[in-house]
């Protein structure tokens, strides 16, 4: 029976996805601390209309608790919400939820943890805090005056009934396309401020029917198949956007005969259509954002935001359209990974060792901070791919260490820092050539062309190079008596 005691800082999919995985495995002693009242993450946090998966749920579900019972192709966020909360009950997650981790500090043998709750000490540290966990607001002169309520699609303000008012939505990501066209109907205008576009691709969403749920509820095969299909899917457009540009062409087609057909106006086709390579920012799917930026009611404006009124926008152009509402749909703070937690290791914190740029051994794991193992760490994002495959891959390096504590009877594994900058180089070497250091803005590399969010590989390489730890990878060592 395995004895260690794990601390994992955050309850989002990874934080409880880790926790069931080590209880699967026979840890029993696994706490998992979230700040929110409840757990689920960005599931939790983002509940602003029309907010759903845009990866099929087949592959954006742990493997060993598939649904054979979802709804649609895509989750809605209620339904992926409920998912989150189900595995976590069904494995008995010991949650602290409303419980904040400030601080953690290595003391030589474990980890000790500062929490809002007290104190807590573990063997083994994970970090689960999401990539897209802080809501950035943008410097716009003018935003703190704003007359009306004004929120970010992660906080989004349920009590501001939005019927019939003017909404300025600034932003044109994934989740500004999810809602704009979820809103539009029951809003008197919509202005969307769009500064660069994206391209898009179709998301062909429907819903399951009762005879299809109750076939993959039978046949776990046909689920599979379809996970299978759905991944095969997700590797084409990751060899596109790293090793393979050629294949580029064929997605830029599709995304711009959907602009051709759903738009009529020259001007509003040319507002829309990116100058930038494809897959560059990330790719998004929908069905409905180009018909929506049609309607009467919705002004897609490209001008640059001067100010933020009392009473609405005002842009470079000049001249002020008035808005009740503002959602800034403007994207999170990604490069932040663990921040504002502080991590202190054998020779400083993580911040320090970091500088500029986070960066750690398949995203994992740092050398100077042993028994700290991060999910979702430093270049484990792609441009495609489900995360829930991603984590459970890094779950499963976080397995093997954990495995080889125990073979070794030691009870310290640090990775080995000629290892770790090893791998850090092919990783720079293979980011160079992909489609997301082609030339545009995006949120996985920082204005000094730094890149600590994207895995340049396909997402089976991923799986293969965490499944086991390479030999002499890490170092392991007994310092205390156990
Ligand atoms: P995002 O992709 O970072 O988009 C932010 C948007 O705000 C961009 O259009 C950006 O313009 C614009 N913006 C930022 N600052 C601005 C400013 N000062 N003035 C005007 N515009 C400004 O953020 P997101 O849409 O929240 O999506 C983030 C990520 O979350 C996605 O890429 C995806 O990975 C994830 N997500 C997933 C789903 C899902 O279905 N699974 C749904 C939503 C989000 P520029 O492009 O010009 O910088």
């Amino acid at each position: 029976m395995p004895s260690r005691s794990v601390a994992i800082v955050g309850g989002g999919f990874g934080g409880v996805g880790a926790a069931a995985m080590l209880r699967r495995a026979g840890y029993d002693d696994v706490t998992v601390f979230e700040r929110a009242e409840r757990v689920g993450g960005v599931w939790h946090a983002n509940t602003y209309p029309g907010a759903a998966c845009d990866i099929p749920s087949h592959l954006y579900e742990f493997s060993f608790a598939p649904n054979p019972r979802w709804s649609r192709r895509y989750a809605p966020q209620a339904e992926i919400q409920a998912y989150v909360e189900a595995v976590a009950e069904e494995h008995a997650v010991d949650a602290r939820t409303s419980t904040e981790v400030t601080a953690a500090r290595w003391d030589g043998t474990r980890w000790r943890i500062t929490t809002s709750a007290g104190d807590h000490e573990a063997d083994v540290l994970l970090t689960a805090c999401g990539q897209l966990s802080t809501p950035t607001v943008p410097p716009l002169p003018g935003l703190e005056d704003f007359a009306g309520p004004a929120f970010h699609t992660a906080r989004w303000d349920h009590g501001v009934d939005l019927t019939d008012r003017r909404v300025a939505v600034i932003g044109t990501g994934c989740s500004a396309i999810q809602v704009v066209p979820a809103i539009q109907p029951q809003v008197r205008q919509v202005d969307v401020y769009q500064r660069s576009p994206g391209w898009t691709i179709p998301k062909l969403d429907f819903a399951y029917g009762e005879r299809t749920s109750a076939l993959f509820e039978r046949l776990p095969l046909l689920r599979r198949a379809d996970r299978a299909f759905i991944l095969g899917i997700q590797e084409f457009g990751a060899a596109a956007m790293t090793r393979h540009p050629r294949l580029l062409p064929a997605i830029r087609a599709i995304g711009r005969a959907r602009i051709n057909r759903a738009i009529e106006d020259p001007e509003l086709r040319a507002k829309v259509t990116p100058s930038d390579e494809v897959g560059c920012k990330r790719l998004m799917l929908t069905d409905d954002w180009y018909p929506t930026l049609t309607r009467d009611n919705v002004e897609l404006v490209t001008d640059r935001i001067a100010e933020i009124t009392p009473t609405g926008v005002r842009t470079e152009a000049g001249g002020e359209r008035p808005a009740d509402v503002i959602v800034l749909a403007t994207g999170f703070a990604s490069h932040a990974f663990v921040a504002p937690m502080e991590i202190t290791g054998e020779h400083g914190t993580l911040a320090e060792a970091w500088g500029d740029i986070p960066r750690a051994y398949l995203g994992v794991t740092v050398p100077g901070f042993p028994n700290l193992f991060l999910l979702y760490g430093p270049n484990t994002n792609g441009g495609t791919g489900s995360v829930i495959f991603t984590i459970e891959s890094a779950v499963g390096h976080v397995l093997a260490a954990l495995e080889a504590l125990e073979r070794a009877d030691a009870d310290r594994i640090e990775v080995r820092r000629e290892t770790a900058e090893a791998f850090d180089g092919e990783l720079r070497d293979a980011l160079a050539g992909t489609v997301w250091h082609s030339g545009c803005t995006n949120w996985y590399v920082d204005e000094n062309g730094n890149d600590p969010s994207q895995w340049p590989w396909q997402w089976s390489t991923y799986r293969r190079r965490t499944a086991s730890l390479a030999p002499g990878a890490y170092e392991l060592t007994r310092t205390a008596t156990r």
